[in-house]
């Protein structure tokens, strides 16, 4: 959990190609101030306005998300987003060339060696989160993500692709230190014949064996190197649940157990919780005094205790 919200020290510039146009991409990231949140900046257009990276601007959630519109809109942002939800960073302004952020090698770990050079500052701000208030549940065909109340944040993810990746499941508890060892290094992947299909459809033309875990229709990992875990695949899912549910710009302390879910479901679900009463509760930290410990009393106990009952 971080407490305080946090920007980066100073202005970084990165390049690196876009998984579904090949393109090389340009971005620039700008520390931002306190309760300025994330926004991007399309700057090959001229006249764009920047897009705030929030659950009601996403747009598209087809293989990937996407906020804004049009001309100023930015696509397959989850992992980027993830880094910064990882390293705590709530407030940055990026200036991009192009629709979508830098592939890397399909995972957040090149985003967050880049943003741990480039230097994180703590601002002097405490940084709310939500807490889970109440038990939801949504289910998407034979999706599903249902959430209840805990202390901590608990992704529980289960995949299963008969014939492709059997049945995997993990369960994780977010510290900053298990995510950049346990679940950021974990690669996005997809079967060889649906990269055919993408690639006939004018996608994922920047894909390939250096920026994702690629298996063959009889579950065959075409990749030289291999997984980097036995299960890099269901990591890689929590990878992408946690970096969408970055857009509720507020952590979310509480357990998820997911099933199958992807980008879709997963920014219904999220609108859907922030958007019902009742289910969720910001909740502002409080210091204490001459600590930089940070208390995580509840402002409303009664609520607690309703639900302790
Ligand atoms: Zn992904």
């Amino acid at each position: 959990m971080h407490y305080h919200q946090k920007t980066i020290k100073q202005k970084v510039q990165i390049s690196g190609k876009g998984l579904h146009t090949n393109r090389q991409i340009d971005m620039t990231l700008c520390p931002g101030s306190i309760n300025s949140g994330i926004w991007f900046l399309r700057t090959d257009k001229p006249g764009n306005k920047p897009v705030k990276v929030t659950s009601q601007n996403v747009s598209d959630t087809i293989l990937a998300t996407t906020v804004g519109q049009g001309p100023e809109s930015v696509s397959t942002i989850e992992h980027f987003m993830s880094a910064l939800g990882c390293l705590g960073i709530n407030n940055l302004f990026i200036e991009i060339n192009g629709p979508e952020t830098p592939v890397f090698d399909g995972s957040s770990l090149p985003w967050i060696e880049l943003l741990r050079n480039a230097g994180l500052r703590t601002l002097n701000s405490l940084r709310p989160y939500y807490a889970v208030r109440r038990p939801f549940e949504m289910t998407l065909g034979d999706k599903m993500i249902a959430m209840v109340p805990d202390h901590e944040l608990v992704i529980d993810f289960t995949i299963d692709f008969p014939g492709f990746i059997q049945n995997q499941r993990k369960s994780f508890t977010f510290t900053e230190n298990g995510f950049v060892s346990d679940i950021s290094p974990a690669r996005t992947f997809c079967l060889l014949s649906d990269v055919e299909k993408m690639q006939a459809a004018g996608k994922a033309l920047g894909g390939g064996l250096d920026n994702a875990v690629v298996v063959s229709g009889n579950g065959i990992i075409l990749n030289r190197e291999g997984l980097r875990f036995p299960d890099e695949c269901v990591r890689h899912k929590i990878l992408d649940f946690y970096g969408d549910m970055t857009l509720a710009e507020a952590p979310i302390l509480g357990r998820f157990t997911v099933v199958k879910s992807g980008h879709s479901l997963n920014h219904k679900f999220l609108a859907t919780i922030l958007n019902t009463p009742g289910l969720l509760e910001l909740v502002t930290p409080t210091r204490v005094p001459g600590e930089t410990y940070v208390s995580l009393v509840s402002p409303s106990p009664a609520l607690n205790a309703a639900w302790a009952n």
